[in-house]
């Protein structure tokens, strides 16, 4: 068993039923604890709502790679689609971190490179694992988030 880490984020349609959605999908029947939700803004330069974020933690024996197959298909569940790169989504799921497992190739690479530029990914990750998420990380990371409350009261 190994503790995976998701970064789920909306900023399309109903934000709240797509995380709820996310949370229900990635982590199936499995032992799982989630952030509170946070608003932020859009970064990467594209003009577009804010998003709605939180990090999901769940207790697995799937492997990275079928993860990530359950990434698409709950990306797709929420009805993605692809337009603009860093662009408006209904739904994006990134692995960020899984205890005791790297990897890299062209599919997926993990820990999620950039997950320590942002503070969308940092200040949720942070509720759930203190030991891997610094205040000088937070400092030094982009963006401003906001907290909403949990998903049961927002959703
Ligand atoms: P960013 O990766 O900067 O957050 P994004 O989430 O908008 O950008 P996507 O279009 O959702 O990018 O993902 C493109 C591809 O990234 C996915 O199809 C997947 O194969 C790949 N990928 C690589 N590493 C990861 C990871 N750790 N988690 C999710 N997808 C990953
Ligand atoms: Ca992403
Ligand atoms: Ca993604």
């Amino acid at each position: 068993m190994t503790r995976a880490y998701f970064s789920l984020g909306s900023n399309v349609g109903d934000r709240g039923a797509h995380l709820a959605l996310g949370v229900a999908m990635m982590s199936e029947d499995q032992p799982y604890r989630v952030s509170r939700v946070f608003r932020s803004e859009p970064v990467g330069g594209v003009a577009q709502d804010d998003f709605w974020n939180l990090v999901l933690e769940v207790t697995t024996e799937e492997s990275p790679h079928v993860l990530l197959a359950r990434v698409r298909a709950t990306e797709a569940a929420a009805l993605r689609t692809r337009e603009v790169r860093w662009g408006p989504r209904s739904l994006d799921v990134d692995i960020i971190w899984m205890d005791n497992v790297t990897c890299d190739d062209e599919e997926l690479t993990v820990p999620h490179p950039r997950a320590f530029e942002r503070n969308f990914v940092l200040v949720p990750w942070r509720e759930l694992r203190a030991d891997l998420v610094s205040d000088e990380d937070i400092r030094r990371a982009d963006g401003a988030v906001q907290v909403l409350g949990t998903l049961e009261t927002l959703h």
